[in-house]
């Protein structure tokens, strides 16, 4: 099968440039879903578009979830369902509002110069330094690209385009999926498991060319209270217990040698969030991360040492730590079908590329959807230096992930 890069590469920017201009930002304070309206903008811009493609299948749901179904091809209704999944907020680490790309043609390896003393330099940036040559999309400097994830939806948009043009490329039924509150980490928290027919899905949120993420963090939230005894400063010696002194001894108790500042590859980590409160009470939140159980439970059970250490230190006062599951690693989940990671790796070869095993350090919808029952490795996508002004995409390495998507929907008609 031939698919001739050239295709791609309009109709991927022009989606690009389209979706970022929708400020898509989430709030991680806000409990409904999607967090903001302009997630809810995006998605029915995408339903439009979705219904222009000629799909006919197209349903959004009232809790903000894009679901859209490319029927199987003659002969091969009875394939297992595939699924391609991208989500539609941006980070609410960086501006995300008035995006402004800038298009960077022939990209000539020398130092990115943006507004506000934004730099990208190919000499700290060795994934840029990789790309000379290729067409380079950034912001203007004053915000974030958003090309976690619009790049996903883009690629996914187009290799629909794709099949759809050409109906001689026989595959099983496709769903294309968009969800809100990625960032937030609540996204998949109302999802609609039973709309979806897929068998496995796989989410376009990588970012180097070739990788394929089948591996993240477990992940738990804990919030540490602390109850102090409050007094009037003026006669407060010997008797004031203050709660924001003990959050402070507290947080100076997780290891420095277990953040994330200090932590790479397979180690885990602490990482204190927020911190808020007076001296009656105060509370902390700490995010626990490992990639193996064992070392998330000795965390945890860290946390219940500190807490003792510190009421040892502020007699009178109380702690009490509450950890809560976020995500679990999801590498367990492809051991039921070898062929889930198999083709995904193979669509990548015949992509003309070199598959690269990652592990994500972090979590991903995927996760949240292969605990549900549906197993979702993670594919490249294209941007990189996620949640930053400094976000920048590559057109020619989105056009590689399309590629990978048409080629894996093909090669699960062959392997069935
Ligand atoms: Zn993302």
């Amino acid at each position: 099968m031939n698919i001739p890069r050239d295709w791609f590469r309009k109709p991927l920017l022009e989606r690009l440039l389209d979706y970022v201009r929708v400020c898509t930002t989430s709030d991680p304070h806000v409990e409904i879903i999607p967090s903001t309206p302009g997630q809810w903008e995006l998605l029915q811009l995408l339903t439009g578009k979705l219904k222009a493609l000629g799909i006919e299948d197209v349903q959004l749901t009232d809790g903000g979830y894009l679901i859209a179904r490319l029927p199987a091809s003659r002969g091969c209704e009875s394939l297992p369902v595939i699924g391609f999944l991208a989500h539609v907020d941006t980070s609410f680490d960086a501006p995300g509002e008035n995006i402004k790309p800038r298009v960077h043609e022939n990209y000539d390896g020398k130092p990115i110069e943006l507004a506000g003393g934004v730099t990208i330099d190919p000499e700290h940036d060795e994934n840029l330094a990789a790309r000379k040559g290729d067409t380079i999309i950034t912001s203007d400097g004053t915000t974030l690209l958003g090309a976690d994830d619009k790049a996903g939806i883009a690629e996914i948009m187009t290799a629909a385009e794709w099949l759809i043009a050409h109906p001689e490329v026989d595959h099983g039924g496709v769903e294309l999926v968009f969800t809100p509150d990625e960032e937030t980490g609540r996204g998949m928290n109302n999802f609609p498991k039973e709309k979806l027919d897929s068998y496995c899905c796989y989410t376009l949120d990588g970012d180097v060319e070739g990788t394929i993420e089948t591996e993240c963090f477990n992940a738990e939230k804990a919030t540490i209270v602390f109850e102090g005894v409050p007094i009037h400063p003026g006669s407060a010696r010997g008797r004031l217990v203050n709660a924001l002194s003990m959050a402070a001894g507290f947080v100076t108790m997780l290891p420095r040698n277990e953040s994330p500042e200090a932590t790479d590859g397979r180690y885990g980590f602490y990482l204190p969030q927020e911190m808020s409160g007076n001296a009656d009470r105060s509370e902390l939140a700490v995010l626990l991360r490992d990639f193996e159980e064992e070392e998330l439970t000795r965390r945890r059970e860290g946390l219940q040492s500190f807490a003792r250490a510190v009421e040892a230190q502020f007699p009178g006062g109380r702690v009490t730590v509450k950890a809560q599951k976020q995500y679990v690693n999801m590498r367990s989940y492809f051991e039921r079908d070898p062929r889930i990671v198999e083709l995904l790796e193979e669509a990548v070869h015949l992509a003309g590329l070199k598959p690269v095993r990652k592990i994500i350090r972090g979590g991903t919808d995927g996760a949240r959807l292969s605990e549900m029952g549906i197993p979702t490795p993670n594919i490249f996508a294209g941007g990189h230096n996620f949640h930053s002004r400094s976000e920048w995409a590559s057109l020619d390495v989105m056009v590689s992930a399309c590629q990978v998507i048409i080629r894996l929907a093909a090669l699960w008609r062959e392997s069935a």
